[in-house]
């Protein structure tokens, strides 16, 4: 499983870099000869993306697409166009690493809720885009042909429960193999993803083409021709095997390439008298493609002069309070940093600003008054955790998708909060620099900020009187309602609720976080259509796979019609509004409370 390791050093991000930012040069400048094309290409507008000069590209990012090339008018020059981009996108992407996460929950049958998760499966590595993807580790001589083509290996998959390879077999549509001598295309129509124009065109394997090939659709953008999205799954099954079916999206996320994002996949039958009891929804997530290297002379250009200088205003030494507190400044701001390069941290942004305007709220109303302020940070990851580093709050992307409103993001923050008031400091040793020389894929090995049972129960306590005073205490239903809901799902989302830095929300399948409040509001009814104790995954924060960015989903309330409309904490498909990269964004207001989830 080497793929899946978190398998890079220092000396190979190094040279990663230097590759990724030659120029694509090799971009063929000859269309591919019109073969006697039937079918018409649509009247495309010629217009150039003109946008991709103006764009300032990432000095990281591959090189733009050459605009110059004509524009296809036959249906057969657009196939061939989008190919070329594919293997263009392949090569572009070959030295990249980003960070892959699959979260899976079985389904089983409820009469009143449908399908409903009944076990879950949580996987996180990195995975290597290049060429010869582990095929020694990983691959099997005999299969290896094949093997390759899906980007690493299917080991009779079904049998072995679910590799998380699997997965990302749909980055590409074919890793060796995409073109005309092992694929027919057909095209069916034009369709908007999203604000982008798409030609769509059905794949078949040819005949005899070999086992494991893709069958699907695929959508491609009309200007560059990129393919956009992909949706099918691999066939013929070799025997005793089962390939997956997946929905898998890109995002125009550098001048010229859409980078895959997303990819959904579902199985299972619940009509009446279906043999097969396999079923499952799956979201895979991919970010961290621009992870920073551990470069010396990149560490070097920021350093800003001026920062080497002492801000305090007197030129007095540090008295023994404050060389502690400096002490732990130093440990949480190395904590970070480390963090953020292993990809598991989003750089500070918008989801910050609103999650820092609740801790003030509750700061202010209990008259908190802090050496250093409270800061916060998005863990990109699914499972429901957070944690605090000195006066640094981390909050799992997974956790802020699920909760209901801002009632009960104060409520699990206040958590945090109480750890800090109360001087539970547990990162100091991470001032010693040597504690952060660790590869990636060992982060959670290296790092750890559970606290012992005895300050659990301490903050807990502190966090129902910080809550009790604070704008919140009105609100307070709302958090047993969530913590109601949590602890009806626990026993079937261990892996959800299995934490990897901070402590756990749960103890055998009981949920110990907040206690005191698990017993307020109402009781849990599923039958209550307006009674919405937790919300699916995936609905309020989106990062951006690039530079690891996290924003706020912007999304119209939808009305729930049914129970089975509820889905807490359930995954669901994934439809990104497409744009092109640059494009203007519907003005984004400012962060505030008000974009916090509201109340219900
Ligand atoms: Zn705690």
């Amino acid at each position: 499983m080497r793929t899946w390791k978190w398998m890079f050093t220092a000396a190979l991000l190094a040279s990663v870099s230097v590759t990724a930012q030659q120029p694509a040069e090799s971009q063929p400048s000859t269309q591919p000869e019109a073969a006697a094309a039937t079918q018409t290409a649509p009247t495309v507008p010629a217009s150039q993306p003109a946008a991709t000069d103006a764009q300032s590209a990432q000095s990281t990012a591959p090189a733009p697409t050459p605009s110059a090339l004509p524009q296809p008018t036959t249906m057969d020059q657009v196939v061939d166009r989008f190919i070329e981009r594919e293997h263009e996108l392949m090569k572009a992407l070959s030295t990249r690493t980003p960070v892959v996460e699959t979260y899976l929950q079985n389904l089983t049958a409820d009469p009143q809720l449908g399908p409903v998760p009944s076990a879950d499966h949580y996987f996180l590595g990195r995975m290597d885009m290049g060429e010869q993807v582990d095929r020694k580790d990983y691959l099997k001589e005999q299969d290896k042909g094949m093997e390759t083509r899906l980007m690493g290996g299917f080991n009779k998959l079904f049998k072995v429960q679910y590799q998380p390879l699997g997965f990302s077999w749909m980055v590409y549509a074919d890793r060796t193999d995409f073109d005309r001598e092992h694929y027919d295309f057909h095209y069916i129509r034009r369709e908007f993803l999203g604000d982008v124009r798409c030609l769509v065109f059905d794949v078949q394997p040819k005949k005899n083409s070999g086992k494991g090939r893709f069958q699907g659709r695929v959508w491609a953008e009309d200007q560059d021709y990129n393919i956009v999205r992909l949706n099918g799954t691999y066939a013929p099954a070799p025997k005793n095997s089962f390939f997956f079916h997946m929905d898998s999206w890109r995002l125009n996320l550098i001048p010229g390439y859409w980078v895959p994002a997303y990819i959904y996949s579902e199985e299972g039958d619940f009509s009446a008298g279906v043999k097969n009891k396999m079923a499952f929804k799956a979201q895979t997530r991919i970010w961290g493609y621009d992870l920073k290297k551990d470069n010396k002379d990149d560490e070097l250009t920021q350093i800003r002069v001026d920062s080497v200088k002492d801000e305090s205003p007197t030129a007095q030494d540090a008295s023994p309070l404050q060389a502690e507190r400096q002490w732990q400044q130093q440990a949480e701001d190395n904590v970070i940093e480390r963090l953020t390069r292993a990809g598991l941290l989003a750089p500070e942004g918008d989801v910050d600003h609103i999650l820092q305007t609740v801790v003030n709220n509750l700061e202010v109303t209990n008259n908190i008054d802090l050496p250093r302020p409270v800061r916060t940070r998005v863990l990109l990851t699914a499972p429901l955790e957070t944690f605090s580093v000195g006066n640094t709050i981390v909050i799992s992307r997974g956790l802020i998708d699920v909760l209901p409103d801002e009632a009960s993001l104060a409520a699990v923050l206040s958590h945090e909060l109480a750890h800090i008031v109360l001087g539970h400091n547990l990162g100091s040793k991470y001032a010693f620099n040597d504690r952060m020389l660790f590869s990636d894929d060992s982060t959670y090995n290296n790092l750890g900020f559970k606290h012992i049972p005895e300050e659990e129960t301490a903050a807990d306590k502190k966090a129902v009187e910080l809550l009790n005073n604070s704008p919140y205490a009105q609100k307070l239903d709302n958090v047993g309602l969530f913590l109601k809901a949590l602890q009806a799902r626990a026993p079937q989302l261990n892996a959800l609720l299995t934490t990897h830095l901070g402590n756990p929300l749960a103890a055998n399948g009981t949920i110990n976080r907040l206690a005191a409040l698990s017993t307020q509001g109402p009781a849990l009814d599923n039958t209550k259509l307006d009674q919405v104790a937790a919300l699916p995954l995936g609905g309020r924060v989106k990062i951006n796979p690039w530079d690891d960015k996290a924003e706020m989903v912007k999304t119209a309330p939808v009305a729930i019609t049914s129970a089975r409309d509820k889905m807490p904490f359930e995954v669901t498909p994934f439809y990104p509004r497409l744009a092109r990269y640059g494009a203007t964004t519907p003005s984004a207001t400012p962060a505030t409370a008000a974009n916090a989830p509201s109340g219900n």
